[in-house]
């Protein structure tokens, strides 16, 4: 994650434009402004991005679409709201179909003024959003450096839009060792998460008020299903992932035996689960570059 402010990647959603600022955004993407000399790659898919430029005002129809977008972007991200309707509704804030401006659905770290909004208006955004985008990196490697301690507990459902964005952070680190992007965490989305929390439990690790790990569990007929051990890059390597499971299987009082599952070539995970007495019991394809590895234990 060390390129990521040499490099940042962009996704730019219309959220009720007039397209007048949408062809400035284009038109800095274009070789006349050229932000790829910058390093700035466009980008459809939020899974990869760490900047949000957000056109037009917010409706009806673009709010869930927002919200979707912002919480498939991994940490850290920067929003940056482009033009006057995306920054307050502009023009048609008192229309009957407009809630306001981007921060009435996401939080907004960067506002560009204009009507249309200028290129250079725009680049000088994205250049603040840079900025703001290594201060929270700063943050989060000053949190994962520090001696504050980690707390354990179960997540509400309060917390799926801060597990999800984590999901996203911590597969994509996942996705790299197999070379795939298939992975189910990837492509979940916050009403499915959401949905979960109806039928199984979730443990979160908290920092300064941060969630930086979390693990998935479930019992039925006396066996806890353990699942979806996620970790945020800056905290690997502390025994987060040791301690989550840990705290699940007391969560899950009723279990006397447990079932775990993580992919093959992913051997940290499978060394993690090693370590906690889990031993594979079977094997199953999942794509040609994952296989599953279901691995059982007796509880002690
Ligand atoms: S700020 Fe002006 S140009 Fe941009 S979307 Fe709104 S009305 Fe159109």
């Amino acid at each position: 994650m060390s390129g990521l402010t040499k490099s940042p990647w962009i996704i730019h959603y219309d959220a009720s434009s007039c397209n007048g600022c949408d062809i400035e955004v284009l038109a800095c993407l274009t070789p006349l402004f050229d932000v790829e000399r910058l390093g700035v790659m466009n980008t459809g898919n939020p899974k990869h991005a760490d900047i949000f430029l957000v056109t037009g005002a917010v409706n009806e129809q673009s709010r869930d679409v927002i919200r979707n977008i912002y919480n498939q972007m991994p940490e850290p991200k920067v929003v940056v709201a482009v033009g006057i309707c995306a920054s307050s509704g502009g023009i048609f804030r008192e229309c009957y179909n407009i809630s306001g401006g981007v921060d009435s659905v996401i939080p907004v770290d960067v506002y560009v003024p204009g009507c249309a909004a200028r290129p250079e208006a725009i680049v000088d955004g994205v250049v603040q959003a840079l900025g703001v985008l290594t201060k929270k990196q700063a943050d989060f490697k000053a949190a994962a450096n520090s001696r504050d301690e980690i707390v354990y507990r179960r997540a509400e459902k309060s917390d799926a839009p801060e597990i999800l964005a984590l999901q996203k952070t911590a597969g994509q680190c996942e996705a790299e060792i197999y070379n795939d992007e298939n992975l189910p965490a990837l492509q979940q989305t916050l009403g499915e998460l959401q949905n979960d929390f109806d039928k199984a439990i979730y443990i979160k690790a908290v920092i300064n008020g941060k969630i930086i790990g979390s693990v998935r569990g479930q019992a039925s007929n006396g066996t806890g299903f353990v699942s979806g051990i996620s970790v945020h890059p800056y905290f690997q390597r502390r025994d987060i992932g040791h301690r989550l499971v840990q705290e699940l299987e007391k969560a899950l009082p009723d279990a006397k035996r447990f079932e775990a599952f993580t992919g093959r070539p992913n051997e940290r995970a499978l060394h993690l689960l090693g370590a906690l007495g889990y031993h594979e019991f079977k094997t199953e394809p999942f794509t040609p570059a994952i296989t599953w590895v279901h691995l059982e234990k007796e509880r002690k």
